[in-house]
């Protein structure tokens, strides 16, 4: 078929748009409910996340025993994870195993860029226009876009004049970067800069780090993982999943049901203490409080305070690296060996709070009237995180209104998954989804299998359109704004607020209360009918004409 452009034409039941953790799922859960399903991924491979995030250093700061799915059991029994943390290339081996063994990439078109999806409310079906040319058809579209793969980098004056090469962190080259000898700028100390700083460290000449805000980081003590535990870990593996989901992040760790205050000053510092020494983001889990109280959450900080003054010999540094900022407000980074990486001689950092970065010149970066040499830029700089991915697709739904411009004041979505307006289209950790504030992976299994029960349960209604009402939408957003501004999460530029993002409305994307609360309402909606959506008969069926 040809759509009279010389662009081929298909048409599917479902399209799934992107091929990391949430496409993978969708295109294995969809096809068990019999529907014709095809994966339109824009880069060569699958890994989403983890095919573009490929600098060296990167791994997931989610223990890999449950970053991981949990739909097949045999999966998760046969799959040996080498090491407590997962790299990126042990990730993206994972996900090529899980498109393998499930049988998926007949199903993927790799390459393929989608650049538009128009809802077609005569026939009820999307258009879906891409990079080769191409137009697909289908009645269902599920944006598997990912929350962090929009890359951000900022516009410094004369970036387009420097010399050598810019790499950002999101959109590594597959081939290896040697940094021998080279003289390297990194912009931005976030969590994918605190992976690469210390690396590049080891390599280059001379490392400036330019620095605006400090970010907490807690150590990851990576290491082989121990075999009993993950002989225990597998032996229990549904019932620790079980238990997972019961927490409010997903993620299986000690919650210390006490708070802050309950406890004397010594013990209160050897529980620091202790998850300092356990490491990973399990120390925002030490107290019940640190999130919530003020007090609470200032003397959780002044503990990491102490361990970077002791950890970085310079205490000019050492100041500098310490955040001013509620612990927990930003994502907390997971490190190894980065606040030691500052007592190296051939590594500086470079404050850009109290002198921005004034230019970029063919062969260095420009601060306060000092010119920092550079051969290489490397630019950590961040996402335009849950809608940049949404929003660099033209979607269109009733009436020819584009998302974008329903969104330009703040994401409208019910229960993350869907928008009002925009009918059979559902978003994988769309913004107003606990996603970001969870572990991803099973977070990701509940958004697909709700959205596969969604469209069940839309075929068993005669297959015409579903979507949100919008007294439900305005309601779900209200109810999370309501909840986030009474957290300490509101206290700070964060992408979760999309303030890292010039013009961005700042609104607290993530739904905040936690998941079994989001998963509870979900099971409520479904044994309601779906409360809070409408569903619609196609008036004059021109499917087949399409
Ligand atoms: P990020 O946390 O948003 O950090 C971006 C950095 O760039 C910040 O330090 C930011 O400073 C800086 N920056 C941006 N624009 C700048 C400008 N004009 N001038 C100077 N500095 C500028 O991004 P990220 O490090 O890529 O991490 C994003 C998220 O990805 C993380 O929070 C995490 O969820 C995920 N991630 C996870 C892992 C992992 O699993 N281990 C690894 C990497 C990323 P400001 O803070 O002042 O804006």
């Amino acid at each position: 078929m040809a759509d009279g452009q010389g662009g081929a034409l298909a048409q599917f039941d479902v399209v799934v748009v992107g091929a990391g953790f949430a496409g993978l799922y969708a295109l294995y859960r969809l096809r068990q409910s019999g529907l014709s399903t095809c994966i339109l991924e824009q880069g060569s491979g699958v890994g989403g996340t983890w095919y573009w995030n490929r600098y060296p250093g990167a791994r997931c700061d989610t223990e890999s025993l449950q970053y991981s799915y949990q739909f097949s059991e045999e999966l998760q029994q046969d799959w040996e994870w080498s090491e407590r943390y997962a790299t990126q290339p042990e990730i993206e081996r994972y996900l090529n195993h899980v498109a393998d063994r499930f049988d998926l990439r007949r199903d993927m078109r790799f390459s393929t860029k989608v650049e538009a999806t128009v809802f077609d409310e005569r026939s009820g079906l999307w258009q879906i226009r891409t990079g080769d040319g191409n137009t697909t058809f289908a009645r269902y579209v599920v944006m598997a876009t990912g929350c962090l793969s929009s890359s951000l980098t900022p516009k410094f004056e004369g970036m387009e004049s420097f010399a050598g090469p810019q790499y950002h962190t999101a959109l590594w080259p597959k081939e290896p970067v040697d940094f021998t000898g080279q003289n390297v700028a990194v912009l931005g100390t976030g969590s994918s800069a605190m992976q690469v700083i210390p690396i590049i460290a080891e390599q280059a000449k001379q490392l400036n780090v330019f620095q605006r805000t400090a970010n907490y980081a807690v150590p990851a003590w990576n290491g082989p993982l121990d075999r009993d535990y993950l002989k225990w870990f597998k032996a229990n593996y549904v019932e620790n999943r079980k238990r997972a989901k019961r927490l409010v992040s997903g993620f299986l760790c000690y919650y210390n049901p006490k708070t802050t205050f309950e406890v004397s000053d010594e013990d209160r510092d050897r529980e620091y203490e202790a998850r300092w020494r356990e490491g990973g983001i399990g120390y925002l889990a030490a107290f019940s409080d640190i999130t919530t109280n003020d007090e609470a959450n200032r003397l959780a900080a002044d503990f990491i305070h102490r361990k970077i003054r002791s950890i970085v010999k310079d205490p000019k540094v050492a100041e500098l690296l310490i955040p001013d900022s509620v612990i927990g407000c930003k994502r907390l980074c997971v490190h190894a060996g980065y606040y030691a990486t500052y007592n190296r001689d051939n590594v500086a950092l470079i404050d850009v709070k109290t002198d921005p970065v004034e230019r970029i010149t063919p062969t260095g970066v420009v601060v306060a009237g000092k010119d920092y040499p550079a051969d290489t830029l490397v630019l950590a700089t961040g996402f335009d995180a849950m809608t940049g991915a949404l929003n660099k697709i033209d979607i269109r739904g009733r009436r020819g209104i584009s998302l974008k411009e329903k969104w330009a004041e703040g994401p409208r979505s019910y229960l993350g998954v869907a928008s009002s307006g925009f009918p059979n289209l559902f978003t994988v950790t769309g913004p107003g989804s606990p996603s970001v504030l969870t572990n991803m992976v099973p977070t990701i299994e509940q958004h697909v299998d709700f959205i596969a029960g969604c469209i069940a349960a839309n075929e068993a209604r005669g297959g015409g359109t579903m979507e949100p009402e919008v007294a439900a939408e305005e309601a779900w957003v209200a109810d999370n704004d309501g909840v986030a501004h009474r957290t300490l999460r509101y206290n700070c530029t964060s992408w979760y607020l999309g303030s890292n993002v010039p013009g961005k409305k700042r609104v607290f994307m993530p739904f905040v209360a936690g998941l079994p609360a989001f998963i509870a309402k979900c099971d409520e909606i479904v044994s309601e009918g779906y409360r809070g959506f409408r569903f619609e008969q196609i008036q004059e069926n021109a499917r087949g004409a399409a």
